[in-house]
């Protein structure tokens, strides 16, 4: 494995990263073949990072989380990301579907803050639906007020955790059309009426578990509103952009992997009487593949720094998750190359982790949204 050089802000944040670096090699590294061969969601992994106080990074402590500013949460990140790509993106999934309560959620739903942010409750964040992904303004599925409850029906697609979630995050249309008509309802697992729908068989990131939600007149109490009527679509993107950097970090720890994986390859093969890593074509390969999982662990880092500093970081956020997940798409590409026919095989992990690069391109708005995110910044 290539050393990788961090500037960590305190000593606390050296023992997190020591700790997750342990947890990922004892917990993860063992288990990821077996489970995504059998498309399992690891929630008893997902639990012990909750126990080990990593799910609840950067959220305050009364509520059970660690304080930690957002550059040493995705880190940690990445470290898991390097090691099993569905946990990683599970743990950034969990910590988006907590940001609603916790930013903007009334006390009496704060209060399921602790068990969330240790691991018992697992959250889901519905907002896409079959009809509408990029236009999550457009979406259809309404809850319309009756006494105490609102009463959700419609669909929702894509959604990670589907069945296996405690909680949901619903967007949903309880007024007129466009942005101001939606709200934020946090609704639990079980709950008649909600009914996830079969999963999906993917092309990576089997392990994690992603299907349709059907709303069939459920009823949520109206005190399970997450902030004001009317607030939803506001909660569903400012939670993304701090998502948006989960998914880049997930991206750098995926390429990272696959740039270890390829250079100690590269170091052990031996063609025309010499290791291939000496042969200047991919000596060079792996040099740019280096330099890009450094460009992309910098953009990310210096977004998460102006979050941490309390300043505008959306457009920040789109370019590090348009830079990283392309970066990570092309080196995991690249690593299968560097191993020759042995990178198209399941023997080797390059093989997976170019499938798995693939939908860090299209999660929490694709690179064509983040392009728009950032050619709007310009315009304006
Ligand atoms: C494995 C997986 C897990 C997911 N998990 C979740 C989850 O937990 N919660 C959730 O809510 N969603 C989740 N999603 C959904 C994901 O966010 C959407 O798939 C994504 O936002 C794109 O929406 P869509 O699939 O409807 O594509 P569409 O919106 O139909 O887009 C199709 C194509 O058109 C392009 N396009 C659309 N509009 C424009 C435009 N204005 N300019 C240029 N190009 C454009 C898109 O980039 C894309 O290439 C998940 C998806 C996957 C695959």
């Amino acid at each position: 494995m290539t050393t990788v050089e961090r500037i960590l802000p305190t000593d606390e944040a050296h023992d997190l990263l020591a700790l997750a670096t342990e947890l990922a090699d004892r917990e993860l590294a063992p288990r990821v073949a077996d489970f995504e061969n059998r498309s399992e969601f690891p929630r008893e992994v997902i639990r012990t990072l909750g126990r080990a106080g990593l799910l609840g990074l950067p959220y305050p402590e009364e509520y059970g989380g660690a304080a930690q500013p957002y550059e040493v949460y995705l880190q940690v990140l990445e470290i898991l990301a390097s090691r099993w790509l569905a946990v990683a993106e599970a743990v950034s999934v969990h910590t988006l579907s907590c940001y609603p309560v916790a930013t903007f959620g009334s006390e009496s739903l704060r209060a399921m803050l602790p068990e969330m942010l240790g691991g018992d409750l697992l959250g889901a964040y519905c907002l896409s639906e079959p009809q509408g992904g990029s236009d999550a303004a457009a979406l259809t599925t309404r809850a319309r007020r009756d006494g105490d409850d609102f009463v959700i029906s419609g669909s929702k697609a894509w959604i990670t955790h589907a069945a296996s979630a405690d909680f949901y995050n619903v967007f949903c249309r309880t007024g007129g059309a466009g942005p101001t008509g939606i709200s934020c309802l946090l609704a639990d697992s079980g709950t008649p009426g909600i009914v996830p729908q079969t999963a999906e068989r993917t092309m990576g990131l089997r392990s994690s578990p992603v299907a349709q939600i059907a709303f069939d007149e459920a009823r949520v109490p109206v005190d399970r509103i997450v902030g004001d009527e009317g607030a939803g679509f506001r909660i569903a993107m400012t939670a993304l952009d701090a998502g948006r950097l989960g998914i880049a970090a997930c991206a750098v720890g995926l390429a990272q992997a696959a740039l270890d994986y390829a250079v100690g390859y590269a170091r052990e093969r031996e063609q025309f009487g010499r290791s291939i890593i000496d042969f200047q074509g991919l000596g060079f390969l792996l040099a740019d593949m280096a330099t890009q999982v450094s460009a992309a662990r910098a953009l990310t880092l210096a977004a998460a720094r102006l979050r941490d500093r309390g300043r505008p970081y959306s457009t920040e956020a789109a370019k590090a998750k348009l830079f990283a997940t392309d970066m990570a798409m092309r080196v995991t590409t690249d690593a299968v190359q560097i191993l020759g026919g042995a990178g198209y095989v399941a023997d080797h992990q390059v093989e997976r982790f170019m499938r798995e690069a693939k939908v860090l391109q299209i999660v929490e708005g694709t690179n064509q949204i983040q392009r728009m995110v950032i050619s709007r910044s310009l315009a304006r």
